[in-house]
């Protein structure tokens, strides 16, 4: 079993076995016909349900073939431009081969004495991305897990940061159109149940900000303190960009910290088109970006980016066995000094070979394809009478309904765009997301894939229209 060991005596087992895998992936990517097969929990868990982990295969060929009954064969394919549906991007080949080095190498990110260069290039590129957010030369930050990790910790350094240390009169104000990990980390972070005041969005899904300062002076009068006020650069649902510049004089006004959820619309960052989408963020006391959204990088790539580097103490912690303190006089960097995870993946290897082959332009350009090719399905949809769509695209999200004209019960047509996503999703041709909006059920495409076109949307849009007729003709016949 000792040849199954990485090192020294096993490249050639190494070197097949990663090359057997490759083969496969890369055979499925080229003849994946859909994204998705179609196929149900149902169906596909007793598959896995047979596999005794305890009778091992003792063979990397057999291994793999198993695989691909369990997984590959069924997976859904984000490659594929008609997948639709969530922040998930296709991947760049740099990424991917930056991937297979750091598994293999396996460098932890903690000390310095457990990766070495790994520490200063993870330094290098949290530098590089401070900068191209306009954060100043005290900035600093640190990769972490995704936006939901980089939300709590810089929620944890605004809690610290605030004016008091009773944790009951503490606020976060953030729009109705946040990412719920801001309700989650107030959670963690022992706020009160009603710590997180939501202020409404104007008909753009942008927060208001003349709310924003209304509920500001009302918690100053309230004796309640706003700990960080949070903006959404690029919403989940909508892809809505908040109004950074009014919030930003609003923070420095009332002395709050300014934090920026920039997960998604961090891709402007690298745009050569629409960088000026997210002005105001420069502003920003800190600032969660994932790459492993707009950046097309895999699953994790993601970091929290601090103004004042000072800020990141409230999550330094010394071990004797790891990262005593007198390693900060020696100026040793051991990066655990500054995340909330201590053993941690080096993903930024994955965003470093992406910058170093295809440069931060070659990123941007990708970004501002799926930018215009949303444009050019608001503009299909506004023109076209079967369907209602929300707002005009600030990224890459397109939320909209079917809504036939002969049909004027809302809860029919609830229940046939409800029945339209389940139908396309079954049928594997299309993945698309949905949500709600003002109570009812809405559709919704997340473009991050510069392959797909207008034509695939085209062709989609007629998919979701044919099965809701479908449902709504067949509901007739049952009503009759
Ligand atoms: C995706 C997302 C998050 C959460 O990020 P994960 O990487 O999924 O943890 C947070 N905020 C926004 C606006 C997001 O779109």
């Amino acid at each position: 079993m000792r040849s199954h060991l990485l090192n020294d005596t096993t490249a050639e087992h190494y070197r097949r076995s990663v090359t057997e895998g490759v083969e496969r992936v890369a055979a499925k990517l080229a003849t994946t016909a859909r994204p998705f097969t179609g196929i149900t929990v149902d169906a596909l868990a007793p598959a896995i349900e047979r596999i005794d982990l305890d009778r091992p295969l003792h063979d990397t060929t057999a291994a793999l073939d198993e695989l691909e009954d369990v997984y590959l064969r069924d997976a859904i394919y984000f490659h594929h431009p008609r997948y639709l549906a969530h922040l998930n991007c296709p991947v760049v080949i740099p990424a991917v081969l930056g991937e297979a080095v750091l598994s293999a190498v396996n460098s932890s990110l903690d000390t310095w004495d457990q990766s070495a260069g790994g520490t200063l290039i993870e330094r290098k590129l949290i530098d590089w991305t401070a900068a191209r957010i306009g954060l100043g030369d005290a900035a600093d930050g640190v990769f972490t897990s995704g936006g939901t990790q980089s939300n709590l910790q810089a929620l944890l350094l605004a809690r610290e940061e605030a004016k008091t240390r009773d944790l009951a009169t503490l606020r976060v104000l953030t729009s109705e159109v946040s990412h719920f990990s801001v309700q989650k980390s107030a959670k963690l972070l022992g706020l009160g149940p009603d710590a997180v005041v939501s202020i409404p969005v104007d008909h753009d899904k942008r927060m208001q900000t003349v709310a924003l300062a209304r509920e500001l002076a009302r918690c100053a009068e309230d004796g309640q303190v706003p700990m960080a006020v949070v903006a959404t650069a690029g919403s989940t649902d909508f892809g809505s960009i908040d109004p950074l510049p009014e919030i930003a004089e609003l923070c420095a006004q009332y002395g709050v910290w300014m934090h920026v959820d920039a997960a998604y619309g961090c891709g402007l960052l690298a745009s050569l088109k629409h960088r000026d989408r997210i002005d105001g963020i420069e502003h920003a006391d800190s600032v969660t970006v994932d790459y492993h959204k707009s950046f097309f990088q895999p699953v994790s790539s993601s970091a929290v980016l601090v103004r004042d580097a000072a800020t990141l103490r409230h999550a330094t912690y010394h071990a004797e066995y790891l990262n005593p303190r007198r390693m900060v006089t020696e100026r040793i960097p051991n990066q655990v000094d500054k995340s909330l995870q201590t053993t941690r993946r080096f993903d930024a290897l994955k965003l470093w070979m992406t910058l170093r082959v295809m440069g931060a332009d070659g990123i941007g350009r990708l970004f501002d394809e799926v930018c215009d090719l949303a444009q050019g399905g608001w503009q299909l949809l506004a023109a076209d009478p079967r369907f209602d769509v929300v707002v005009e695209p600030s990224l890459s999200t397109l939320v909209f309904r079917y809504v036939p004209a002969a049909v004027t019960d809302p809860a029919s047509i609830d229940r046939a765009n409800l029945y339209a996503r389940k139908a396309l999703f079954a049928s594997g041709d299309a993945v698309v997301a949905g949500t709600k909006v003002a109570g009812r059920h809405y559709l919704k495409f997340t473009l991050l894939n510069p392959e797909t076109t207008t034509a695939d949307i085209t062709a989609v849009l007629d998919l979701i229209a044919g099965h809701a007729e479908q449902y709504l003709g067949e509901s007739l016949e049952r009503a009759s």
